[in-house]
């Protein structure tokens, strides 16, 4: 399978906006923020879904990652999962979104 455009970017391929890194996840901005705040909190180990991750331990600090991130950005937020192409995924390397910072009426 081609490579994603998350593992490109993780590998430096592809320059991208980092807001933490350490050995096992990446998190970036959203080149296309659907949120005042929206970052991408990724796992480096190649996974097409989160559905995919059947290791307890690694399904625990991808989540512990995101709200570490998350909390480290902002005070309230949504983190979303998108799984599969009809839950709206389109980057098909696992991935979840931390969305945030509205300051008038929260969308859906
Ligand atoms: P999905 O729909 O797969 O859950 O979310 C993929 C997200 O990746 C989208 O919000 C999209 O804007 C973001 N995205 C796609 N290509 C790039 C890119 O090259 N760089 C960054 N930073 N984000 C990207």
């Amino acid at each position: 399978m081609s490579r994603t455009i998350f593992e490109r970017i993780i590998d430096r391929e592809i320059p991208a906006s980092v807001v933490y890194e350490d050995d096992e996840f990446i998190a970036i901005r959203d080149i296309a923020p659907k949120a005042p705040v929206h970052v991408l909190v990724i796992p480096k180990k190649v996974s097409a879904r989160v559905d995919e991750i059947q290791d307890e331990a690694e399904m625990g600090r991808l989540w512990l990652t995101a709200t570490k991130v998350a909390r480290s950005l902002l005070p309230d937020y949504r983190l979303v999962v998108n799984v599969g192409a009809g839950g709206g995924q389109e980057v098909f390397h696992t991935h979840v979104h931390i969305l945030g910072g509205w300051e008038g009426k929260i969308p859906f």
